[in-house]
């Protein structure tokens, strides 16, 4: 594997700028596998493409040359309106329930996988466009994307790559000149999605729904081989990779839950394989703390409400090992045993998960030893940030004020409704913290660490997105963009970005991202 700071390799495809311009050195194993597993179909161009902008930093951790990505040949490439030398364009199938429902055919209805790159990690990453128009599994779609939801995935996967969670990132975002027909007409746009792959629990439900256990076996082993390689020396690897991506996928929810963040449509179809968060259509991080909160309009019975999201992600989970059966039963030599191991391995979702937040609480609240009472202290301010519509996002920050001197508190009882309700649980947490044995300083640099000033607020948000579609100015968009990428840096200039939504700023809803 190469390190980080390996140089590029300069691929023979790079070597002519005229047929690859920006020097992708793309391979494409997806496109090896059966034909069963994807229709090749290439982006259909766009009438005008103007570039919005590129991720330079992403860009050359993909050993990607960002001004050659910016150049009228880039933009082309990233547009649809030229497929790069050496990529084979294919719209991925997979299957898919979406709010309990099942879809037995889904697939990209709007996006394209150019091929896969090798970061300068060593990682393979897939590039893909999205919103780069028809494919065989368009169904009714138009194939297009809009750029008010284009610049949402921009922001909100920037910030979650910058908070240090697992995520598919933005590489490139272009207008295509064209409108397309929502509620009202918007402005067309297309973005370049980098993931370590687009291995879904729905790929795996594509082969399963059509009895397919030779396409499953074959999908088994592309994953594993992709992301799980350990898993291929293990004595049952079928449940070694189930096992993975059960560990993967509670450590992302607990992640996802530490931050206030909502993802809006976790379906199955939107559950990764590889652990990263896909899909952002209609997310959000939380303000005030609110634990049955709902941001989606199509989320009508709150079954991705934040608190649900640790079961929704077992139920998906549980839709993979269905779909594992098979593999697990010629694993173990029977059906019995076979849906024992699946049971097994779906049982480590609750410890893992339970694991991986109380170890996040306990960094939020500057505790480095463990204490039994520690879940317990956590929850308790928990509750009383509910009952007072405390932020969430601001309530946590200030703690780590708090944890060096008591001057702090003031500006923690102001988020409070019932300002008394902090006090007297900030006593029990100062008497914990007296058990503690590194010094006030030192917890406040770790708790910095587990609570960001910035998380993109849903009004900033929104205020991007309608100053670009509207007036097509992008400085708010680009503005936001820098604030969540520090995340957890102090930065007082920037004080107003760490402020709740004022009540006529409050966004109540986010719209799924078609
Ligand atoms: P999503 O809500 O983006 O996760 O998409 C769910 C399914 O609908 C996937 O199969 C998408 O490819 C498909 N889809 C979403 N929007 C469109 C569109 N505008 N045109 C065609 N297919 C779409
Ligand atoms: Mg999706």
């Amino acid at each position: 594997m190469k390190t980080p700071d390996a140089p590029a390799i300069v691929s023979p495809a790079a070597a002519d700028p005229y047929r690859n311009p920006i020097g992708f050195d793309f391979k494409n194993t997806y496109a090896r596998l059966p034909e069963r597993f994807y229709a090749r179909v290439a982006p259909t161009p766009v009438v005008d493409p103007h570039l919005i902008k590129v991720n330079v930093q992403l860009a050359r951790n993909l050993g990607l040359d960002p001004d050659a990505l910016a150049s009228s040949q880039g933009v082309e490439i990233l547009a649809g309106n030229r497929v790069a030398e050496g990529s084979e364009p294919l719209a991925m199938a997979y299957a898919g329930h979406q709010f309990g429902n099942f879809v037995p055919q889904l697939g990209d209805g709007r996006a394209n996988l150019l091929g896969e790159v090798i970061g300068r990690d060593g990682v393979r990453y897939d590039i893909q466009l999205k919103g780069s128009g028809r494919t065989p599994f368009s169904r009714g779609g138009d194939g297009r994307a809009a750029l008010g939801p284009v610049l949402r995935e921009y922001i909100v996967s920037e910030a979650m790559a910058a908070l240090g969670v697992p995520t598919a990132r933005v590489l490139a975002a272009v207008m295509t000149g064209q409108q397309v027909m929502r509620e009202t007409p918007q402005p067309g746009a297309v973005m370049t999605r980098v993931a370590a792959s687009h291995l879904r629990v729905g790929t795996f439900q594509y082969f399963a729904a059509r009895g397919d256990t030779e396409g499953t076996h074959i999908l088994a082993d592309y994953a594993i081989a992709r992301h799980y390689p350990e898993a291929a020396q293990a004595n049952q690897p079928y449940r070694a990779l189930l096992d993975s991506v059960v560990a993967r996928q509670a450590h992302l929810v607990a992640q996802w839950m530490l931050l206030g963040f909502i993802h809006g449509v976790m379906n199955t179809d939107n559950t990764s394989i590889s652990g990263e968060t896909i899909d952002y259509g209609p997310c959000a991080f939380m303000e005030a703390y609110e634990p049955n909160k709902v941001f989606s309009s199509i989320d009508q019975q709150g079954r991705y409400a934040y608190s649900n999201q640790p079961h929704a992600a077992h139920w998906n989970l549980v839709r993979l090992a269905e779909s594992l059966l098979p593999l697990l039963n010629e694993e173990m030599g029977s059906e019995e045993a076979g849906l024992a191991s699946a049971q097994e391995s779906l049982a480590a979702f609750a410890p893992h998960f339970d694991t991986a937040r109380a170890a996040g609480l306990r960094r939020k609240l500057g505790l480095t030893i463990e204490h039994e009472g520690d879940l317990a202290l956590a929850e308790k301010l928990l509750d009383r940030m509910a009952a007072n519509q405390a932020d969430y996002t601001l309530t946590f920050r200030r703690l780590c004020d708090a944890v060096v001197g008591t001057e702090a508190d003031t500006a923690i009882r102001a988020l409070f409704a019932d300002p008394s309700a902090y006090d007297s649980w900030a006593d029990d947490w100062r008497k914990r913290l007296g058990n503690e044995s590194v010094s006030a300083q030192e917890r406040a640099v770790m708790m910095r660490r587990a609570s960001p000033a910035f998380i993109p607020r849903n009004h900033l948000v929104q205020a991007a997105i309608e100053a670009a579609v509207d007036r097509q100015d992008f400085r708010s968009f680009e503005e936001l963009l820098d604030v969540v990428s520090c995340p957890y840096e102090d930065r007082p200039a920037l004080e107003r970005y760490t402020t709740p939504a004022r009540p006529e700023e409050c966004v109540t809803a986010t719209f799924c991202g078609t």
